[in-house]
């Protein structure tokens, strides 16, 4: 089962409206179970619908349509499905009395044209509108082609995407197969490993046309694994779910920090809440990133004491009272900030970031520069060198990142 779905509209091709359509239809189907294989986006113009339809049909299930139903010379949808079909169009009579009906309750007449908006392909059902005046077009039709083949189910609907919300959720979702089956989603959260060593580790899991599904995404260096389950039941859904769960925190072990919308400061702060610790911050290259995150943490108050923004020696020596030691290797100023930081917070973790050095972004995939994480706690202090090569883009949240999963895998150790 595969649906494909077309968007009829100039005003969509020049670039002038967005196609809202296609993505609200891909997310309901989504929910259905059905796969959504291709958008398509095509002018208003006769023959490229024909060709466009001909195309989705021959190559999938479920073909919706928005656009072109309207009663002027450029809606086109209905004579592009009589073509594609080889049928007539044949007057509705009942849709035309509701179109006229439609007028007379605003206190006009119908103009002439919109009668061609009651013409429907021979063989075809009309599909209610009870907010407009076009009445959509189920059709079924044999395959292109291949006359054995299940049949090709097409749903033409109106471009307004009030009416085809309406349109789709009253009369399209019940005629679609599978609309019976439940989808059930969760994410899972990981930090620490790359897109493509992730799917490494995870192997067949995330194989396509496996149930559940498994997907990854990564957002600013957080690797999410989305599973999506199909079931009869909940009950079903929720035992696909947690047997996937339950794998892929045994294959990817501690680089799983969370769950759905989890981030890493979210967990961080409720692990140093369940152990009664505290933690401060000082950073450089960060500009005060960790800050900002850890206290936007609704849920744990009190385990983050506060942190210092130190970019120069300057507000090193006045936060601090690190002067700017001669030839002081960067490793050793990200331990200094640590430890510092942890005595004048009084705190029983600090987190320092250095500042980064001037990035080339010429030279930076031949060799990339690095900046120095610290960790402080009762035993000392810890360093670690981090390679600022990668996307430039999503550095400052990466090292953050890092430095937080620094903590989360020292707690993880020592219960
Ligand atoms: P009607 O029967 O109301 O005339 P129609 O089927 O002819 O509708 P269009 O004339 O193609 O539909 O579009 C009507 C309105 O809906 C326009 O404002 C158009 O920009 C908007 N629209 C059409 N298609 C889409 C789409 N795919 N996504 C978002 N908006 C759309
Ligand atoms: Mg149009």
């Amino acid at each position: 089962m595969r649906a494909e779905i077309i968007a009829i509209g100039t005003e969509l091709t020049t670039g002038q409206k967005l196609d809202t359509n296609s993505q609200w239809l891909s997310l309901q189907l989504a929910d259905l179970g059905i796969p959504v294989h291709f958008h398509t986006t095509v002018a208003d113009d006769l023959a490229a619908n024909v060709d466009v339809l001909r195309i989705a049909a021959a190559r999938a299930d479920v073909v919706l349509i928005t656009g072109g139903l309207g009663p002027t010379l450029d809606d086109l949808t209905r004579d592009a499905l009589a073509q594609l079909a080889g049928v007539d169009l044949v007057l509705h009579e009942p849709s035309l009395e509701f179109i006229e009906t439609f007028f007379r309750h605003r206190g006009r007449a119908m103009p002439e044209r919109n009668r061609v908006q009651a013409l429907l392909p021979a063989g075809s059902e009309p599909l209610a509108n009870p907010i407009g005046t076009a009445p959509g077009i189920w059709m079924e039709l044999p395959r292109p082609g291949d006359p054995d083949a299940s049949s090709v189910r097409l749903a033409a609907m109106p471009g307004v995407p009030s009416e085809m919300l309406r349109m789709f959720l009253e009369q399209v979702r019940p005629r679609l197969p599978g609309g019976e089956m439940l989808i059930r989603r969760a994410r899972i959260n990981c930090f620490g490993l790359g897109e493509s060593h992730t799917e490494e580790l995870l192997g067949d899991l995330t194989a396509r046309g496996r149930d559940p599904e498994i997907g990854i995404t990564a957002h600013e260096a957080t690797i999410s694994l989305r599973i999506v389950a199909h079931g009869a039941t909940e009950e079903e859904c929720r035992r696909k779910v947690d047997t996937a769960r339950a794998e892929i925190e045994q294959r990817l072990g501690h680089y799983v920090y969370g769950t759905e919308d989890e981030e890493l400061e979210d967990v961080l702060l409720r692990m140093l809440a369940g152990r009664g610790k505290t933690l401060s911050t000082a950073e450089a290259g960060t500009g005060g990133l960790m800050a900002q995150w850890l206290t936007a943490v609704e849920r744990s108050p009190g385990a983050y004491l506060g942190g210092v923004v130190v970019p120069t020696d300057a507000a090193r020596r006045a936060l601090l009272g690190i002067e700017p030691a001669d030839g002081a290797v960067r490793a050793e100023l990200a331990g200094r900030m640590a430890l510092v930081c942890r005595e004048r917070f009084q705190s029983d973790y600090a987190l320092a970031i250095t500042q980064y050095p001037r990035i080339d972004p010429a030279a930076v995939m031949a060799n990339a520069p690095a900046a120095f994480l610290a960790l402080a706690d009762a035993d000392g202090v810890k360093t670690h060198e981090f390679n600022l090569g990668g996307n430039p883009a999503i550095l400052r949240s990466r090292t953050a990142k890092s430095a937080l999963n620094l903590l989360r895998l020292r707690l993880l150790r020592s219960p």
